[in-house]
């Protein structure tokens, strides 16, 4: 397929969900047993809920929304840390447009503009390292943050600041890694899944090798997807074609984008620039070993966290927030307590509601209220 309506051809969609019926009809699935598929990207998850992917399957498939959007897990403290910089004088704070408005224990980023500090939105880290050339009597923060995906972009720009010898320029650097998430995320007794559909964008960088543990230790299978609704039924239909084989393979449904091997390039410099931090804190998922990156000592210049002495506090969301089990998949987003209420994208309490990738926010806005209700009346009749 060349272009982008053959994926999303409604008659080969049809096709796909008749398959996946008809192999979850031969493991003897039903709603009352449903197979429990984990899409580990928040991407996916946008995917689902924007083509309406959950509604055409039969209810013995159950889609777990995972923790793969980097907004989304964000812990409440450091969005302080990052106001904590931002308020500086001396600061230009610049942030992606989503980060902006996750709320932290006192303000989001996009209220510490509104009260006066110079927080500027950025679509890459070398739009930031453009503003440091430009205000040379400032010091230009960058909110480095997400996956794999991101990471290596902005450690380009950090190796781009050192080689122009730009003083003025640093990263606060909060990107987390994949592959720790997953193991804990089998490790927790809450769970009980069938499966993963892979994240594409982190595998185009890592490749499809750091996901072998998954298969061979914890006798998941997983399908690397991309981002297209006949991505997604494709790769739904690989993984129970696997589960209902007997099968257990790290397979790759998105190789016209993420190859086996990942990217060199990419990785070489993610490895020169970061090193692992012994633990990172997850907003609802707890404190995870080495599922974060911080600057390396040979770098130390561009470390924000270095140059600035953040607080670096542990905040705990508040109590009416259930955004952990929404990302451990033990809840559904409309089953927390103030889905659509207290937490709307207006007015959101916790992350998942704040990012587009986040199951709140997309349950919200494709029409999940009504079908939560919808739900929620049946289970109760
Ligand atoms: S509705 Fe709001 S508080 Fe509840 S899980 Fe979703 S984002 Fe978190």
């Amino acid at each position: 397929m060349r272009y982008v309506d053959e994926f999303r051809d409604r008659v080969k969609a049809d096709v796909l969900v008749k398959e996946i019926e008809r192999l979850l009809a031969h493991m003897g699935r039903d709603q009352d047993r449903p197979l429990q598929i984990m899409e580990v990207c928040g991407g996916h998850t946008h995917t689902i809920f924007r083509y309406g992917v959950e509604g055409m399957l039969p209810k013995s498939i159950e889609l777990v929304h995972g923790p793969g959007c980097p907004v989304c897990v964000l812990p409440m403290g450091r969005v302080d840390d990052c106001v904590a910089i931002a308020e500086r004088a001396e600061v230009i704070f610049t942030t992606f447009g989503d980060a902006m408005r996750v709320p932290g224990s006192r303000k989001s980023l996009l209220q510490a503009k509104a009260d006066g500090c110079d927080v500027r939105m950025v679509y890459s880290p070398m739009d930031a390292l453009a503003l440091a050339r430009k205000n040379p009597t400032r010091e230009v923060v960058f909110f480095g943050i997400g996956f794999e995906t991101t990471m290596p972009s902005t450690a380009l720009t950090v190796l781009q600041a050192e080689r122009e010898g730009i003083k003025n320029f640093s990263i606060f650097c909060n990107h987390i890694t994949i592959v720790p998430t997953i193991k804990a995320i089998l490790d927790s007794p809450d769970l009980r899944l069938d499966g993963f559909l892979g994240p594409g964008h982190v595998s185009m960088v890592i490749g499809d090798a750091p996901y072998e543990f998954i298969a061979r230790y914890y006798k998941k299978p997983m399908v690397i997807a991309g981002f297209e609704p006949l991505d997604i039924l494709q790769s739904l239909w690989m993984l129970l074609k696997q589960i209902d084989e007997g099968r257990c393979e790290i397979e790759n449904q998105y190789a016209r984008v993420a190859p086996a091997g990942g990217n060199a390039v990419a990785l070489q410099a993610v490895a020169q620039v970061y090193e692992l931090r012994e633990f990172f804190e997850w907003r609802g998922l707890g404190s995870i070993d080495h599922s974060g990156v911080k600057v390396r000592e040979a770098y130390a210049g561009f470390d924000a966290e270095r140059r600035f002495a953040v607080p670096n506090a542990r905040i705990a969301d508040p109590s009416s927030c259930q955004c952990g089990e929404v990302l451990k998949g033990v809840i559904k987003p409309w089953q927390c307590k103030v889905f659509g209420r207290a937490c709307t994208p207006e007015t959101p309490l916790g992350a998942l509601m704040v990012s587009s990738e986040g199951a709140c926010a997309a349950y919200y806005q494709y029409g999940g209220i009504k079908r939560g209700r919808d739900e929620a009346k049946a289970s109760a009749a």
